[in-house]
């Protein structure tokens, strides 16, 4: 029987993050303290086979529709290819990826040939300079020419912009026009109190709510409102000339209601929501169904009814 809290809410949703560096260090994700993008842990992270084992036995249990395989970034993680196989073998429907896509272009050819579906490219501005102050890197041509071949492989792309307050604000509209001449849905996402921005004046600092964004896209464009599907993170609209994009608007506009993902970390830790940030761990009870039924049950137990408050939970980690 599906496990289920009592607002009907389940697991459909697996996220797993399959490693906890990244290549690129941007702002709102990574400690200013921090020399490197990794995070240490005191235990050892899954190996590929626990990994494997940990989300069939998770599908097992919940009939997961999605996996989205995350981070820290993903395409560095060596055995990316034969993740995306195992999980077309298990007949999920979807297997999706979130990447910054500084290492993508290369990895095109076989992650199709896999069977990956879909792929959230992070892009939050389309300027160079800017791209360097968000992210510490050079080369944004990297990111902006592997959406294009994305493109051409027929994998499903969306971009995700973090928007921050009198960082890359002006980048909304140039964004915006760089996924609509590609007919990309791009989402706008708002800042999210996470990990270094948990519980900081850094936050309210940054922050640009989806009011703001929206104003900002209808000082160019007439927009209407598309009714939201059930478990989106996404609000979208239609521009007049019949372009979709969205905001994912945690502070804003809440999505806990129907919320039905489920996240898993690179050392076997899942979590039920982003704002708990209580690390329920699983890998001593893969084999065990009775006991990760409990630990699934408590897991959906931690989501929220309706408010984000976020949490010290680092997104590089997690993976969003
Ligand atoms: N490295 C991959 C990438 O860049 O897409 C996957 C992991 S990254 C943590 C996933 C997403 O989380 C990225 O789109 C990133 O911009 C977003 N993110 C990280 N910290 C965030 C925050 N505090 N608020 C909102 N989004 C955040």
């Amino acid at each position: 029987m599906e496990i289920q809290d009592r607002y009907g809410r389940s697991f459909k949703t697996l996220r797993v993050s399959l490693i906890n560096s990244c290549n690129l260090g941007c702002i709102y994700c990574v400690h200013s303290s921090e020399q490197k993008s990794t995070h240490t842990n005191p235990k050892q992270p899954l190996d590929y086979k626990e990994i494997v084992y940990a989300i069939k036995n998770i599908h097992a249990l919940t009939n997961l529709k999605t996996i989205r395989l995350t981070g820290g970034e993903p395409t560095l993680y060596k055995d990316l290819i034969s993740i995306v196989k195992e999980i077309k073998s298990l007949g999920v429907d979807n297997i999706k990826m979130t990447s910054n896509g500084y290492l993508l272009k290369n990895l095109l050819p076989e992650l199709s040939k896999a069977g990956l579906t879909k792929i959230n490219i992070s892009l939050d501005t389309v300027d160079q300079e800017n791209f360097n102050e968000i992210s510490g890197k050079k080369n944004l041509e990297r990111i902006l020419e592997a959406i294009d071949e994305a493109l051409k492989y027929g994998i499903e792309i969306k971009i995700n912009a973090v928007i921050l307050k009198g960082i890359n604000d002006d980048q909304i509209i140039p964004l915006l026009n760089f996924s609509k001449s590609r007919n990309i849905t791009i989402r706008f996402l708002e800042l999210m109190r996470m990990g270094p921005l948990h519980e900081t004046e850094d936050f309210y600092k940054y922050f640009v709510s989806e009011q703001k964004i929206l104003n900002c896209i209808e000082s160019e464009y007439s927009l209407t409102v598309i009714e939201r599907e059930a478990s989106a993170t996404a609000n979208y609209w239609v521009t007049q000339d019949g372009y979709k994009f969205g905001i994912i608007a945690n502070e804003s506009s809440p999505f806990c209601n129907d919320c039905d993902r489920l996240r898993l970390d690179s050392f076997g830790n899942i979590y039920g929501c982003l704002s708990n940030d209580s690390a329920i761990s699983i890998s001593d009870v893969l084999n065990d169904e009775i006991k990760l039924t409990e630990k699934l049950e408590e897991a959906l137990s931690h989501k929220q009814e309706l408010k984000f408050t976020g949490s010290a939970i680092s997104m590089m980690a997690i993976g969003g």
